[in-house]
């Protein structure tokens, strides 16, 4: 789409990462043949592809991409929700959804692209069969922090618990806790203490310099900037070493 300048205008970006699995650490970089050769496997097509790493907000992405789309001719409408499929028999002719002032309009097309996202309305209204399902088994919780920088991306493993620091827009650090899915019920009952526990048990470096305990510290600019939203990922990489290593290590930091 040639939106990466401008990404990479407001974004951190590093060509290396630092990965430290159960204490031993390894920082590289994959080399670009490598990614090339994925994305050919993936999209069939390598074009564009760089040696960058970066972690960006859905805020600056989206905005830089609803510009671009306008800009390519697009009729962009932003804060409205589709509520309604239009049908003419069996066919999707086109949508009714709400203005953010509150009008319902319709609209008709020869095509209806459903492009809404993981829990999609298009998908869950026409009933639409699921493939490649895989199982829940890990829960996540991030944030943001601010008032340090660790440099690249660090990515932390200690036995079925994981963590990742990762510098992205605003001076921020986008700061992940990830585990198996059958001990996100005890997290939930402590989010902050138990993300910060864990930060300390994972990583305790970083965490020292990353999350506050309680409200932010005087000299420390570190902050919880926000709830920690919750994720749950369902894709191979959160079935990933995190899982695999059960056997190994079952400590609960927060038990
Ligand atoms: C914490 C986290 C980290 C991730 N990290 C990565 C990563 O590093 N790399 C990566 O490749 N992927 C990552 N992903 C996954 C990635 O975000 C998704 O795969 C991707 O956003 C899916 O794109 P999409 O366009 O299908 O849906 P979405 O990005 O969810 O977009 C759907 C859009 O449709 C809108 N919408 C939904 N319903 C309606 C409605 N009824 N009316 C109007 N609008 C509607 C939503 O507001 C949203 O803007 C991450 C996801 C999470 C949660």
């Amino acid at each position: 789409m040639g939106v990466l300048d401008q990404v990479l205008a407001v974004t951190p970006t590093h060509t290396t990462i630092k990965v430290v699995n159960d204490g031993i650490p390894l920082t590289g970089s994959v080399p670009p043949e490598l990614l090339r050769e994925y994305f050919r496997d993936l999209h069939g097509d390598d074009s564009g592809v760089v040696q960058s790493y970066a972690s960006v907000r859905r805020r600056v992405l989206d905005q830089i991409l609803v510009e671009a789309a306008a800009k390519a001719g697009a009729e962009v409408r932003t804060n409205f929700a589709v509520r309604e499929l239009v049908r003419d028999g069996d066919r999707v002719v086109g949508i009714r959804g709400r203005t953010a002032d509150g009008q319902t309009v319709e609209e008709r097309a020869r095509i209806v692209i459903g492009a809404d996202g993981r829990n999609s309305f298009v998908a869950r209204t026409l009933d639409l069969p699921k493939y490649d399902e895989r199982p829940k088994c890990t829960f996540a919780y991030w944030s943001y922090f601010s008032g340090f920088d660790l440099g690249p991306a660090q990515l932390h493993r200690r036995g079925r618990l994981a963590s990742a620091v990762v510098p992205t827009n605003f001076e921020q650090n986008m700061v992940l806790v990830w585990g198996p899915s059958e001990w996100s019920r005890e997290f939930r009952r402590d989010v902050p203490g138990n993300f910060q526990r864990a930060l300390d048990f994972v990583a305790p470096r970083s965490a020292r310099r990353s999350a506050p305990r309680g409200p932010a510290r005087s000299g420390s600019t570190a902050r919880w900037t926000r709830p920690a939203s919750s994720g749950r990922c369902t894709g191979p990489a959160g079935c990933s070493s995190a899982t695999r290593s059960a056997s190994r290590t079952s400590a609960r930091p927060w038990a």
